[in-house]
């Protein structure tokens, strides 16, 4: 029998990655002289890393405790570019001190939860947030106010909440729309005096959605991407809770295939988060077509 190997329907990068690239581009258009830094990845993908590159933009890839030290390192008048997931607000400050042109390319979807989550503190409402511990946007969120009661979405525990208080629940825009309706769930069963907004960005639910009702002959899945990136992380998840009888692999590139074991399978499919080209997913789906059958 032949081998099928297909894309999911909803692959390619989002709105909030192409905009952000966009707006790294056109910075260096702007500022054709000047240093231009990006604040930790961009996006989570090495492919986007050596297109900035291309660029001249360097990716100041450190981790989240070392950000403040990072941008203190730089020249004065240098530009920073914050990326896609938003940033500390306290970096603000430092910016300023050093003089440097910022450019924010936050996604519009996360500014969006910023923008909630502030109205919530101007009601006077206690924020619940829940996201990814020491990811970046998880950060940014929780950088708004020091009373924002963090749950860990790995790991949830619910002792800081209360019933005398008003809540309002709010979450990172690229967890498992499974996972956190459980957690909204435990939630409500603790307080009825809580808003729960559900912010998962909608370019992620269609993933998921999509993945958990692939065809019945699936006998293979390529996950493609980083494991920096939350979205693919929660797609690669969902495969291996529902699809424990297939093959699943998750690579960043070509090299990574493991094409034994994908020799035999008749119906793979590949995917890949947000953050992930096309053209990434292309290339692979032809390699394994051109090699494993
Ligand atoms: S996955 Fe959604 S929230 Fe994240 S960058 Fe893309 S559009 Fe924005």
């Amino acid at each position: 029998m032949s081998m099928k190997v297909e894309l999911l329907k909803n692959s390619g990068y989002c709105f909030g990655v192409k905009n952000a690239i966009d707006i790294a581009i056109n910075a260096r258009k702007k500022y054709p002289n000047k240093k231009i830094y990006v604040l930790g990845m961009l996006i989570h993908n090495n492919y986007v890393v050596d297109i900035l590159n291309k660029y001249g933009i360097e990716t100041l890839d450190v981790s989240l405790n070392e950000y403040q030290e990072a941008i203190k390192n730089l020249e004065c008048g240098s530009v920073i570019i914050f990326s896609a997931h938003g940033h500390d607000i306290n970096l603000d400050k430092i910016v300023k001190e050093k003089k440097l042109i910022k450019i924010d390319a936050i996604c519009p979807m996360v500014q969006q939860c910023m923008k909630l989550i502030l109205n919530a503190l101007n009601k006077n409402q206690k924020i619940i947030y829940i996201g990814i511990k020491n990811h970046p946007e998880t950060n940014a969120m929780l950088s708004i106010n020091k009373d924002i009661i963090f749950i860990d979405y790995k790991l949830p525990f619910y002792n800081q909440i209360n019933t005398n208080d008003n809540y309002f629940c709010i979450n990172q825009t690229t967890l498992s729309f499974i996972d956190l309706y459980k957690i909204h769930n435990d939630l409500k069963k603790i307080t009825s005096k809580i808003t729960i907004a559900d912010e998962i960005c909608k370019f992620t639910r269609n993933r998921q959605e999509e993945i958990l009702n692939l065809p019945k002959d699936v006998d293979g899945i390529v996950v493609v991407g980083s494991k920096k990136s939350s979205n693919t992380m929660r797609l690669y998840e969902m495969c291996l809770n529902k699809y424990s009888d297939c093959i699943i692999l998750f690579v960043q590139d070509e090299k990574e295939v493991n094409l034994d074991k994908l020799k035999n399978l008749h119906h793979i499919i590949v995917l890949g988060g947000t953050s992930c080209h096309i053209n990434q997913l292309e290339n692979i789906k032809n390699f394994i077509l051109n090699n494993a059958r």
